[in-house]
């Protein structure tokens, strides 16, 4: 991403901070019906965790320049879809976890990571049988998954995505929980194709099954399963080993990431090999050790605010007590989630 971008983006951020900033600039209607998520959208502000005036957004796209991608070859003891398997890899650390067909058809990348990791995923596809990216889907509009679409698009690849991430990509979009206003994306990076429900692709001898999910993590968020291969790519609907972020800014809930844990695990068996949007990959065990973490605490905290308890009260209550060691492991602590639970629920 161009200097010029940053500092375009930076600009639009900071005049753009209503909820952080100025409660003033909110009409008395608007202020009201945006008071349930105040509360949690200052504490989620990445302020207090990263280095004066650095914005979460700002400093992850800075960091991903510096750091390695690793290259998974995703295989297994199977020798009967080894192969197959073995034309699966998953590239880590831009971002989201990025998936990567590789073929005669040319590549099919799922997800683009960061703009500023451009070099070094460049690197980690050129250890894969060579070929062009033809075809990059985007699972959701976010933009550890996104920031990257531009590049990709000038060396060849179609983009693909839920007709929703298209909308967000090509409009001003602001995420409280960043507390970052994205300004449109260059039209390179916008996706060209869009779908509703459900959409097949059939590449390097692979079948490739797209499914929306409906409102999750975003609105636009969709899963992609490699059939012939059995590996499933949920996206930011499974973060494995963290307290998951999900973004009522653009229609993510609690509840929707309930209920596409559930449909994840429908999909899988104890063989499927699993990319989650973040952390390692796992399988069936590690996800539905996930889905009991997110239906627990979500309980947990409907009953509270059931009973007529405050935010404050509830998070007072240290709800997550007893999952913080093993997933409080990011920028979202015991409290942090329990807010997005609150303000999502
Ligand atoms: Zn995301």
């Amino acid at each position: 991403m161009p200097p010029d971008r940053y500092e375009k983006e930076k600009h639009v951020s900071q005049q753009n901070q209503p909820f952080a900033n100025d409660s003033n600039f909110l009409s008395r209607r608007r202020f009201i019906t945006s008071a349930g998520i105040l509360t949690a959208a200052a504490w989620l502000s990445p302020r207090h965790l990263f280095a004066e005036g650095e914005n979460i957004v700002l400093a992850a796209r800075k960091r991903a320049k510096t750091t390695d991608i690793t290259v998974q070859t995703l295989q297994t003891t199977d020798i009967t879809v080894q192969t197959l398997r073995g034309n699966v890899n998953a590239l880590i650390g831009s971002g989201g976890n990025i998936a990567v067909l590789s073929g005669t058809d040319g590549k099919l990348v799922i997800d683009s990571g960061y703009a500023t990791s451009c070099a070094k995923i460049t690197d980690a596809l050129a250890k894969m049988h060579p070929g062009l990216i033809k075809h990059l889907v985007n699972t959701h509009w976010h933009f550890d998954h996104t920031d990257g679409n531009e590049w990709m698009h000038s060396e060849g690849a179609m983009i693909l995505a839920h007709e929703n991430t298209r909308k967000h990509l090509s409009t001003t979009t602001r995420v409280e929980g960043w507390d970052f206003t994205f300004p449109p994306s260059p039209a390179g990076a916008i996706p060209a194709e869009v779908f509703d429900q459900e959409k097949n692709l059939y590449l390097n001898s692979t079948t490739i099954a797209l499914s929306y999910y409906g409102p999750s993590h975003t609105d636009g968020d969709i899963s992609a399963y490699f059939v012939e291969a059995e590996v499933l790519h949920t996206r930011d609907t499974w973060w494995n080993g963290n307290y998951p972020f999900f973004d009522y800014s653009t229609g993510g809930h609690i509840k929707g990431m309930i209920k596409a844990a559930e449909t994840n695990l429908a999909k899988v068996t104890g063989k499927t090999i699993v990319i989650p949007g973040h952390g390692k990959i796992g399988g069936k065990s590690e996800m539905t050790e996930y889905r009991d973490m997110l239906t627990t605490i979500h309980d947990r905290v409907a009953a509270l605010k059931k009973e007529g308890k405050s935010l404050e009260e509830i998070v007072a209550t240290k709800p997550t007590a007893a999952y913080d060691s093993k997933w409080a492991t990011s920028f979202i602590t015991g409290d942090v989630f329990t807010k997005l639970v609150y303000a999502g629920g």
